[in-house]
């Protein structure tokens, strides 16, 4: 086997790691981890650490690592055929049969599946098919698309700029001109501390409202959001927020993508976030529950009302211009198969709604009285815990000291793997949905260890 530090010349020699600091990583002064292995909860590197992973990697290895349900769908199909295209008409018994477990668990409305391989991927095609929805009805001027600042919808040309967080527009042209951000709906950050939540979320839909009266509902294809606030912040909405924002899109005919590429498949101990909160979208972006992240897949899930309208774009103007090569692919298709029946069989979602609770509790024991907790919020197993300098005069720490990132960092000294999220002192978890009782209750007792250590 190749020595550690031959490894690790290599990585800094060659390898290109998506968000990181490029600089400080080629000059040594960032940490690597060769990661080799991985079950449960659990995680393990090349150097013999093994950590609990409370973020499931990214949010995505939702039914845990090492999974050989999973890997042997996998083997299995790259054994019998690792690839065929979907273009055309053609497929494979995994694809049909993920398409139909897909809309078998979606809202009741919903009418197709496209799938794609990542989460920005599928938002792309989201947005090209709400263009080319507005295109057939005659309406070419529709076409902006409204987002919410801390939104997270990617990193791709469209979808870096729907994203509304600044790190990932600075410097790279973005956002284009057809999107525009509205207010999040981020209660605990609201400017006016006097509003209650329901004239906050007023406040947002009176937002949303004045945006489109001044861009005109005419130039307005659409609205993307998620159902909870992911990257941005993991911020539950405020009781009333769907209701009070379809309302207002309904009535200047704009339509709704949620993006579920976190919440799909069960993080909110919900199957969709939709279900949990009464949305009904016309489109649901899904990405990493789908195949667990055991292999690349994504998707769109499109209504009967956008379904409709794509098919007599079709008989106008012949096949519909958008595939990818690895559309459906074989393999992720197996995986998603086999991800979802073991979802069911151990009853994941259930586990996640139930230990999310307890999860949640827990970390409130453990530090929802230190001063510098302003809050810990959470749904099913997607929590955070918010740090601020002054919890009576709602004062944020100056970004410059990195709080999250250094409780974050003592978290990991104690063997636990958080996420310091990208904007505000923000700790999230999200850890699979597996998580044990006794491993909850080991996250919150090494978090409050930690802040202590950091935060006195
Ligand atoms: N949408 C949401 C809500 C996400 O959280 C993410 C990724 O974290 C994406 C889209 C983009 O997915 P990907 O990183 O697979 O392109």
């Amino acid at each position: 086997m190749l020595r550690n530090d031959q490894m690790d010349a290599w990585d800094r020699e060659n390898f290109f790691h998506p968000s990181t600091h490029l600089a400080e990583f080629a000059r040594g002064n960032l940490p690597n981890r060769v990661v080799t292995g991985g079950n449960g909860c659990h995680i393990e590197d090349r150097n013999g650490n093994r950590l609990l992973d409370a973020f499931s990697g990214l949010y995505c290895v939702n039914v845990g690592y090492g999974r050989q349900e999973i890997a042997e769908a996998i083997a299995d199909q790259a054994r019998e055929l690792a690839y065929y295209h979907a273009y055309v008409g053609h497929g494979t018994e995994a694809s049909i049969t993920l398409a139909k477990m897909v809309l078998d668990r979606a809202p009741d409305h919903m009418s197709k599946v496209y799938f794609g391989l990542s989460g920005s991927d599928a938002n792309e095609t989201n947005i090209k098919l709400v263009w080319y929805y507005n295109n057939i009805l005659g309406r070419p001027e529709k076409k902006k698309i409204i987002s919410r600042w801390r939104g997270y919808h990617g990193s791709g040309l469209m979808t870096g700029s729907l994203t509304g967080l600044d790190l990932f527009h600075r410097k790279f042209d973005l956002p284009l001109t057809q999107v525009i951000h509205t207010e999040a709906p981020y209660y605990y950050r609201r400017v006016n501390l006097d509003q209650s939540e329901e004239q906050f979320v007023a406040h947002c839909a009176a937002e949303l409202e004045a945006l489109i009266e001044r861009e005109g509902a005419d130039t307005i294809a659409a609205f993307i959001g998620e159902p909870a606030l992911g990257t941005g912040g993991l911020v539950p909405p405020p009781a009333g927020y769907w209701d009070a924002i379809q309302t207002v899109l309904n009535k200047h005919d704009i339509l709704l993508i949620a993006d579920e590429v976190v919440t799909g498949f069960g993080r909110l101990g919900s199957m969709f976030g939709s279900d949990h909160y009464g949305i009904k979208p016309d489109i649901i972006t899904i990405a990493k529950g789908l195949t667990s992240a055991y292999a690349p897949l994504s998707g769109s899930i499109l209504s009967d009302k956008v379904w409709k309208v794509l098919e007599r774009g079709t008989d106008e103007n012949g096949a519909i211009g958008h595939g990818w090569t690895y559309s459906a692919h074989p393999i992720g298709a197996a995986a998603g198969v086999a991800n979802l029946k073991l979802l069911d069989d151990l009853r994941l979602v259930d586990n996640a709604r139930d230990m999310g609770a307890h999860f949640k509790q827990a970390l409130i024991d453990a530090v929802g009285d230190h001063p510098h907790v302003g809050e810990v919020r959470g749904e099913g197993l997607l929590c955070a815990v918010e740090f601020v300098e002054d919890r009576d005069s709602r004062t944020y720490f100056d970004p410059s000291r990195t709080v999250g990132a250094k409780v974050n960092a003592a978290l990991l000294d104690r063997g636990i793997i958080s996420r310091a999220m990208p904007q505000g002192d923000t700790l999230g978890f999200a850890p699979p949905f597996c998580l044990t009782r006794a491993e909850a209750e080991e996250i919150a007792a090494k978090l409050g260890d930690a802040v202590k250590e950091i935060l006195g």
